[in-house]
């Protein structure tokens, strides 16, 4: 089963209109395989700036934009919120759900995930759905539980059947943002715990979903993590912000 390679952006709070500008000219320059997706995630108000540069820069159709989260809700009296609707509107195809940060300092909950997993695919967009470990979970050898802690609730929300047509991203929160990236060796283990644990309810969908590395990567040590059996590119924040290196991490895989 071939799956595509998917490289991520997740600019975070961060990045600015001439961001968009010089990451669409250097993205029209990529020379990128043809197994391999593009997907940036800037903020909300860069997200139609963007979308109109994809147009004027003629960016490859693998070059697609997400955003980095969505409500829950679908309209109505949430200040601040932004809608599957409004996602839809202005071009956006992926978006990401339950990110280490919303979780801890959003407190979003394990359910409310899998609400908008669900949400978003309805919506005809695909979400990037996040998992992963704290170092202290991952020390007092909790990983596994964890994450299926995380998984059992979207499988449960969205059925088993519609599980291929998300993206899930391994994220251990110690790796993210620290410099701290897990081997390649740890990953794959843990990425082969995940595909395990989808396949022994449907091996056919374990077979099909993507599931993506995120921590720390760049390009220095992307080609190897992105070269283990299970993992299928990767989720990207600090060296998604350095125009060269992103562009660099694209035409590399
Ligand atoms: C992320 O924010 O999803 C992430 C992986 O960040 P970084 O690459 O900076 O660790």
């Amino acid at each position: 089963m071939t799956r595509p390679v998917i490289v991520a952006a997740n600019w975070k709070m961060n990045g600015c209109l001439s961001l968009v500008d010089e990451m669409t000219a250097s993205l029209a320059k990529v020379e990128l395989s043809e197994n391999t997706r593009v997907i940036i995630c800037p903020s909300f108000p860069y997200l139609a700036s963007f979308a109109s540069k994809q147009i004027d820069c003629n960016l490859n159709a693998n070059i697609a934009l997400g955003s980095q989260n969505v409500s829950e809700h679908e309209k109505g009296a949430y200040t601040g919120e932004v809608s599957t609707e409004m996602l839809n509107e202005v071009g956006v195809k992926y978006v990401i759900v339950g990110h280490s940060e919303r979780r801890s300092l959003y407190k979003e909950t394990s359910s409310l995930v899998a609400h908008k997993v669900a949400k978003v695919l309805n919506a005809g967009m695909t979400p990037i759905f996040c998992i992963g470990e704290s170092e202290q979970e991952r020390e007092t050898g909790q990983t596994n539980t964890v994450l299926a802690s995380q998984i059992q609730p979207v499988i449960d929300e969205i059925g088993i059947e519609n599980f291929s047509k998300i993206v899930v991203a391994y994220e251990p929160v110690w790796a993210i943002g620290t410099g701290k990236t897990a081997s390649p060796e740890l990953a794959q283990e843990t990425h082969q715990f995940i595909r395990q644990f989808i396949a022994d309810v449907d091996l056919e969908v374990a077979k099909k979903v993507s599931i993506l590395y995120g921590g720390s990567v760049n390009a220095a040590n992307c080609k190897e993590l992105f070269a283990q059996q299970d993992i299928d590119g990767g989720l990207i924040g600090g060296a998604s912000l350095k125009v060269d290196e992103f562009s660099h991490i694209c035409s590399a895989v």
